[in-house]
């Protein structure tokens, strides 16, 4: 209890101390949804940004040597899930590892039946299983950052992993707040999962990226994406998942997108 009510207390001194100006810099270069958010949301964010960046350590992989531009960035991106919710700030999170671009893991990939194989495939990001690390590609980062509107964004693909998976189970549902959200989202998600599946296997073209087909987690993940970056056009085409997540969020992305038509 002692240390829950210091860690909130550090929180909140952090939050209220003024944001350095260096970095809003950083922000306002880097981070383009940024300038959609109104005052409140901005001073929100930064506050989160402030404790984010205390609280998590990051490293340089790959030889990468790490900047004030790479943590403010990365950073800013990640505490856009946290708007306007009761938070901990990703509890189980330690370090952000930073690659300079796209990086190589060994992995096994499952071919057919009991066949394998092993290989090298290339990664833009990546969460641990145990929620301690996250690893992300510095370009992939900076550009999903810049381009708020190609529904790419690889920062809030691994932070949504984050949230889903902060309950301890890896199924594409984060921790609901309400009974009734508890109610209504899994049979929602569980309709809109198939149908991506059944557009991946037919090949018709999606407005999810395809590799949510691929479980329920990545589902959500990609589905995160699109809310943040292609608010107008899930609402359009996908209203029940959208509504879903902005109740989840309680943020409408569709109020601060530069999302254009494409
Ligand atoms: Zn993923």
């Amino acid at each position: 209890m002692f240390f829950r009510s210091l860690k909130g207390w550090r929180r909140r001194r952090l939050r209220s101390e003024s944001f350095p100006e260096t970095w809003l810099t950083i922000i306002k270069r880097n981070v383009r949804f940024f300038r959609g958010l109104g005052a409140a949301d901005q001073a929100e964010l930064l506050g989160h940004t402030r404790v984010f960046l205390a609280e998590k350590r990051f490293e340089g992989c790959g030889g990468l040597e790490l900047t004030d531009e790479i943590r403010v960035t990365i950073a800013a991106q990640a505490c856009l899930l946290l708007l306007h919710r009761q938070t901990d700030y990703f509890p189980h999170l330690l370090t952000i590892l930073v690659y300079p671009s796209t990086y190589m893991v060994e992995e096994e990939r499952h071919l057919e039946g009991p066949i394998w194989e092993q290989g090298r495939s290339a990664r833009l990001g990546e969460t641990g299983r145990k929620l301690g690390t996250v690893v992300l590609a510095w370009d992939a980062a900076k550009s999903g950052a810049a381009d708020p509107g190609d529904g790419k964004n690889v920062v809030l693909h691994e932070f949504a992993h984050q949230l889903d998976y902060e309950n301890g189970a890896e199924d594409g549902a984060p921790e609901l707040a309400t009974r009734e959200q508890q109610l209504s989202w899994p049979g929602v998600m569980r309709i809109e999962f198939a149908s991506l599946r059944a557009a991946d296997e037919t090949g018709v073209p999606t407005l999810l990226d395809t590799y949510g087909a691929t479980n329920p987690a990545e589902f959500f993940a990609v589905s995160v994406e699109a809310f943040f970056e292609r608010p107008r056009a899930l609402r359009a085409r996908h209203p029940k998942l959208y509504s879903e997540l902005q109740r989840y969020f309680r943020q409408d992305p569709v109020a601060f997108s530069a999302e254009t038509a494409r």
